[in-house]
């Protein structure tokens, strides 16, 4: 491990945040296996990180109880129950936004059940998060929302966002230092709601699976 990655464990730890390292996505995967048992109920956030992995293959085997938000063929209803239930769950999974070398997690949400099952509801929270992801502090995991996060997934989610077109938050234009929440004012903006995960009361609740890869955006 380098010494970025040590400080960043060192610092999650007293965060009562559990970091796990991994090399690479299969031991990611292996690890994940680890920690799950039969019928266990796991929802998840839709992560780019989990499919480069295959995690999110595993999560649907059968001898889970995956409620899966993003099957074909879901109805608005259905869907609404899966995030319902998710607050009862053994497991969610999801990535993160960034994770600062001081130990914080940062995220960013639109529809936001991902930031709120982070902060409260299901039993673990496994975040799989690569190492491309690893900022100085927080305010540069926001810029990093802004400059990569966001712009990517407003592609990959058709969203009629301004950073779909710039490659960049709208907020960047004339300002390199722009506020936490400056943006666009559009209906389609996935920056709604901003968490930053610091010191949990409920030690190992989260845990953090650094993958020493880049993963998602
Ligand atoms: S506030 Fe709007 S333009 Fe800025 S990153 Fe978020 S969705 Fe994109």
């Amino acid at each position: 491990m380098t010494e970025q990655i040590n400080k960043l464990f060192k610092n999650l730890e007293t965060n009562k945040i559990k970091p796990i390292f991994a090399e690479n996505k299969n031991e990611a995967v292996k690890i994940v296996e680890s920690m799950l048992f039969d019928g266990a109920v796991i929802t998840w956030g839709g992560s780019m990180s989990l499919i480069e992995c295959g995690i999110d293959k595993l999560l649907r085997e059968e001898k889970y109880n995956f409620l899966d938000r993003g099957r074909a063929g879901i109805t608005p209803e259905e869907q609404q129950e899966c995030f319902k239930a998710s607050i009862g769950a053994d497991f969610f999974f999801c990535s993160a936004n960034a994770i600062t070398e001081n130990g914080e997690i940062v995220n960013v949400d639109g529809l936001s059940n991902r930031v709120s099952s982070i902060a409260f509801g299901p039993k673990k929270v496994i975040m799989v998060v690569g190492e491309n992801k690893i900022v100085p502090n927080i305010k540069e995991g926001f810029l990093r929302v802004k400059k990569i996060a966001a712009p990517k997934n407003c592609v990959r989610l058709n969203k009629d966002t301004p950073c779909a077109k710039l490659g960049h938050c709208v907020s960047l234009l004339n300002n390199d230092n722009p506020d936490i929440s400056d943006g666009c004012k559009c209906n389609d903006r996935i920056c709604c709601n901003y968490l930053v995960s610091s010191l949990q009361r409920d030690k190992d609740r989260l845990h953090v699976i650094l993958v020493n890869e880049d993963l998602g955006y």
